[in-house]
């Protein structure tokens, strides 16, 4: 887990601990490294993960790995590395801010962000692009509207929510990025916690072995409260859900202080 201390806001360091212990069911041998900013991170770890944050805490996150080119050469050759949110945008060509500053990434995806006009707070549905995993759920809160590359597929299409807030050119929306060493979305939750399904593609990328099916109730649970009962057969159409094409956080069941982060804020919940 790379920078839990700088990039915590969201608990999305709890993916750690989900691939670790479904590895472990797996009789895989597994242990989590929290590669805190003091630590001079390792470059042979088989998974990273990057969580999401402040904007002052991605700056500095994203000029923490830009000073250990090893671990970016692992992270696009040898690792697979899940990201969220923060960690996605950290991991692609720039952010702007809201005062329109300009940080380069690490440009290990062509995937851009820029500072929306409102920020994106409430729950997410998406088709993943990856075969077999199914529908994602997760909840996003990002002012960051990004735009992926022409061969970049996003991690999902989605159905509810905002995600990347951008289109591709038949309206369909993404979110996230997808390549076959990166996973990125701006799904909190923590995503592998609501989506097993993608915890054991990362597993199975990083161990090369299949993942023999887990049955757990709990989890199910888990998925029924999040997922319609009703599944959508393809890819999210631009008409699934016309209130929420744009960016528009009125259509979303928590709210944030438009215009600030998330740290010092109160966050209301809708009844
Ligand atoms: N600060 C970034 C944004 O608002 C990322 C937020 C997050 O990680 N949830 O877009």
């Amino acid at each position: 887990m790379l920078l839990p201390d700088v990039l915590g806001t969201y608990s999305d360091a709890g993916n750690a601990l989900i691939l670790a212990q479904r590895a472990r069911w797996r009789g895989v041998r597994t242990r989590v490294l929290d590669i805190t900013a003091t630590t001079v991170p390792p470059a042979s770890c088989d998974i990273y993960l990057l969580g999401g944050g402040e904007d002052g805490a991605q700056v500095f996150a994203a000029d923490w790995l830009a000073r250990y080119p090893a671990l970016r050469h692992a992270m696009s050759t040898t690792a697979v590395t899940l990201a969220v949110c923060a960690g996605l945008q950290i991991l692609g060509q720039s952010m702007s801010d809201r005062t329109g500053h300009t940080y380069s990434g690490l440009g290990l995806l062509d995937f851009t962000t820029i500072a929306g006009r409102r920020r994106a707070v409430g729950e997410v549905l998406s088709t993943c692009t990856i075969p077999g995993v199914g529908q994602l759920t997760g909840f996003e809160n990002h002012q960051g509207i990004s735009t992926t590359g022409d061969d970049l597929p996003p991690l999902g299409w989605v159905t509810r929510g905002v995600g990347n807030g951008t289109a591709d050119r038949s309206g369909h929306r993404g979110d996230g990025a997808c390549t076959g060493r990166i996973i990125g979305t701006y799904l909190h939750g923590p995503v592998l916690a609501r989506n097993p399904a993608l915890a054991d593609h990362i597993l199975k990328q990083a161990t090369g072995q299949p993942m023999p099916p887990l049955d757990l109730p709990d989890q199910r649970a888990v998925r029924r409260t999040y997922l319609p009962t009703r599944h959508p057969t393809s890819r999210g159409t631009p008409a699934t859900d016309a209130r929420i094409s744009s960016v528009d956080v009125s259509q979303h069941r928590g709210v944030v202080d438009s215009g600030s982060d998330l740290a010092g804020k109160t966050i209301r919940r809708a009844p």
